[in-house]
């Protein structure tokens, strides 16, 4: 049965040598090809970002992606929103014994073409008995150089920034949801799982300091890292719920099973604060970029209600927007 991950292919003999050998001569570069107990980096100099991260989604398959895509777009995305140019890449499979073979080299494929000119450089693989595990998890950390003069944070807000999301939101999580067995319904509803260096890389270089703080919108969704830099910053924030994006096939799932969208993850959306001088600039260079082309502003930082985001509503109202409580959704990345 070679076509199904055996024990015997982690256990570090020949059956887990040939595999390894099978996965690396994917990923191929010069410094795992090497296969040493570590990867010796050159040129990394400067102040060093390093980012690590788990993925355990599920299904491992979804419209618009799979695990691997997403643990690379993950990983690469926080280090291109510290204003960091990516350079190396770590890659642990643990994977449940009788995994098809095919499924993890699909797996292994994505993740070489996500990573673009990024190496991974460096990995282990691990396989554990039947039942220990539920198909393939992935972790993987990632190493860049921060670009001169960036330094997002999200404790540096002030009155008057200006905050900007890079498009529609809640379509990584709605697409998880809808592609749920338990849930019992099938849809075509694309995650928007993508690496984002190409769009906010340009946004640092020219803005440096300027962008003040910048998150790729995940877990929790919006209304989580609003309220995280309303307390990192210590500052009130506000935002306007007529100007945040959400497609309509999104709003629709949300609306069919009473979830709020602005809770729900994104994996290939930021949200940005931009010094008030700066934000025409900003949104000309986030628009220029396909990825970014749905880039708007969505609110500001204002002088009272510190520690609070207020939304306002479509309606005339406002509410306070609160992180979301509980566990929405497991295994969403
Ligand atoms: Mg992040």
């Amino acid at each position: 049965m070679k076509d199904r991950i055996r024990l015997s292919d982690g256990g570090g003999g020949l059956d887990s040598r040939e595999l390894v050998d099978q996965i690396a001569s994917v990923l191929s570069n010069p410094v795992l090809s090497g296969l040493e107990d570590s990867a010796i980096l050159d040129g990394v100099e400067g102040r060093v970002a390093f980012t690590t991260d788990g993925f355990v989604v599920k299904p491992t398959f979804f419209p618009g992606g799979d695990i691997g895509k997403l643990a690379v777009c993950g990983t690469l995305n926080d280090l291109v929103v510290m204003g960091a140019r990516p350079k190396a890449l770590s890659l642990s499979l643990i994977i449940e014994e009788g995994f098809a073979k095919k499924d993890l080299m699909r797996i292994v494929t994505s993740i070489k073409e996500t990573a673009g000119d990024t190496p991974v450089v460096t990995g282990d693989t691990k396989v554990v008995e039947h039942g220990s595990a539920d198909g393939i998890f992935v972790i993987t950390a990632g190493v860049g150089v921060q670009l001169k003069g960036a330094n997002p944070s999200a404790s540096r807000l002030t009155e008057g920034d200006k905050l900007i999301v890079t498009g529609s939101v809640g379509r990584h999580g709605a697409s998880i949801m809808a592609n749920r067995e338990e849930l019992g319904f099938s849809s075509d509803l694309l995650s928007d799982v993508a690496y984002q260096g190409d769009m906010i890389l340009p946004l640092f270089e020219s803005l440096g300091a300027d962008v003040k703080v910048c998150r790729d919108v995940t877990r929790g969704g919006m209304s989580a890292i609003l309220s995280e830099f309303a307390h990192s910053s210590d500052v009130g924030i506000e935002v306007m719920e007529a100007d945040i994006p959400v497609d309509p096939d999104v709003k629709g799932l949300c609306d069919a099973l009473g979830l709020d969208p602005l809770t729900l993850a994104c994996e290939g959306r930021s949200l940005i604060g931009v010094c008030p001088g700066r934000l025409d600039e900003a949104l000309e260079i986030l628009t220029g970029n396909p990825l970014g082309s749905g880039t708007c502003q969505i609110g500001e930082v204002v002088a009272d209600h510190a520690r609070m985001v207020h939304l306002r509503t479509i309606i005339g109202g406002a509410r306070i927007l609160e992180p979301p409580a509980g566990e929405l959704l497991p295994r969403i990345c």
